[in-house]
């Protein structure tokens, strides 16, 4: 049997929409290897590759690859070289399906990939505290389509939450789950329970795309070896034409709000429309967009139309304000006690945005929560007092002398260290001893 220089590592998820991306994996596997991505990358991955990526991967400085790393997990000369090398040093077959290669023939490039890392932070908090299970990125999260995360309601950030730095999809120092920068752990419980109630049409449509990139994974998995085309494309959007708009390309094009002269190029399949065009159109529609490339759709279909268009132009606006009030109104009437910063995270905002346009519902949300959070301090603090209390008179009982030491061999390492905790200590010693 061929023994593969690198472990022949299974990608996780193999088989369904959540499929490891191979930006992930390259990290995995280096953590495996006990080295860094940075090493695996310039001393076993670049030799295989074409000698510009050695280059760039080598040069002093050069920083060329991990900018454009985002490639890896695309479908063009990068990601096809790049898979090929993998798949060489893992002996493994299968790595196409880390990647949108399978995909690709019925793809454009613009829109298609984010630039830089983005992340569910209650999927990795999921992943560690609920599956016990390794930590990971899924290829959806390397899709532009794909902001807000189908299983949490809640958006991908991009940002660490600790240094406010952003991440290339690969770094010499990347490790899966965490920052390259600080090393902080990148999930967190970003969900606020209570909140998800509110309709907000823009956030459902976000959450539809990204449940239409889940299709698009599924279908390249299903489809590994016959992948659909850009003829299939084309087909698709001349059946929308021809069953929906009996052919009046303007009309579909007004209507489906594209611009007429692009719109054309489309129908006679002399440019490709971006996945955002076909999401939208499938969207709008309410069909799959398997029916759309199978051009499974009839004139029945445009009873949708109406609804989400009008949904569709509600998008547009960057906040939805009457969204905005809604949740702060929650927040209040609610007493979900919760700090500005977390709601503004949750919202998808800047807070210094949130205290400018609503001061009044900031100043109420501000005073809740710290009386909330004063009195959480105080029900923590009786609670060690009683476990205190307790260890020092059974010290007393079994005639040992209470000290520091002794306490917290009791009660734990710098149980004592709090101020609060302090004081008592040393005034039950003053009455007692
Ligand atoms: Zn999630
Ligand atoms: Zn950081």
């Amino acid at each position: 049997m061929e023994r593969s220089t690198l472990y022949n590592l299974e990608p996780l998820n193999l088989n369904n929409a959540y499929i490891e991306s191979i930006g992930s994996y390259v990290e995995r596997i280096a953590v495996l290897h006990n080295i860094t991505t940075g090493t695996l990358l310039s001393k076993i991955i670049s030799p295989i590759l074409d000698k510009k990526y050695i280059n760039n991967i080598n040069l002093k400085g050069g920083d060329g690859f991990y900018k454009g790393s985002n490639a890896i997990a695309g479908f063009g000369t990068t990601a096809n070289d790049f898979r090929n090398a993998m798949e060489v040093l893992t002996t493994r077959g299968d790595l196409v399906k880390t990647t949108l290669i399978n995909q690709g023939p019925m793809l454009t490039f613009r829109g298609l990939l984010r630039n830089k890392k983005a992340w569910c932070p209650e999927c990795l908090e999921t992943m560690v505290e609920v599956d016990k299970e390794e930590v990971y990125f899924p290829l959806l999260w390397n899709i532009e389509l794909f902001s807000i995360c189908p299983k949490h309601r809640i958006k991908l950030e991009d940002k660490c939450r600790n240094c406010n730095g952003e991440m290339n999809i690969l770094s010499r120092t990347s490790i899966p789950g965490y920052c390259s920068r600080c090393l902080n752990w990148l999930g967190s419980k970003a969900k606020i329970e209570g909140l998800d109630t509110i309709y907000n049409p823009q956030k459902e449509y976000e959450i539809r795309k990204s449940l239409f990139a889940e299709e698009l994974i599924a279908l390249g998995i299903e489809n590994n070896n016959q992948p659909f085309t850009r003829e299939d494309v084309i087909k698709g959007l001349n059946g929308v034409v021809h069953n929906i708009f009996n052919n009046n390309i303007r009309k579909a094009a007004n209507e489906l709000g594209f611009k007429e002269t692009t719109f054309r190029y489309w129908v006679k399949g002399k440019n490709l429309p971006g996945l955002d065009a076909v999401a939208k159109m499938c969207l709008t529609f309410n069909i799959s967009l398997k029916q759309f490339l199978n051009v499974n759709i009839s004139s029945s279909d445009i009873l949708y139309i109406n609804i989400n268009v009008e949904e569709a132009r509600q998008i547009n606006n960057k906040y939805d304000h009457i969204f905005i009030s809604k949740i702060l109104q929650k927040v209040i009437n609610d007493n979900l006690f919760i700090s500005i910063k977390r709601l503004a995270d949750y919202i998808g905002c800047d807070r210094t945005l949130l205290t400018k346009i609503y001061p009044e519902e900031c100043k109420i949300i501000i005073e809740e929560n710290k009386k909330f959070m004063s009195t959480k301090k105080i029900k923590r603090l009786k609670q060690k007092f009683d476990e205190l209390d307790t260890a020092f008179f059974h010290t007393i009982k079994i005639d040992e002398f209470p000290s520091v030491r002794q306490l917290e061999k009791k009660l734990g390492k710098n149980f004592l260290k709090e101020k609060e905790l302090r004081e008592r200590f040393n005034n039950l010693r003053n009455l007692y001893l």
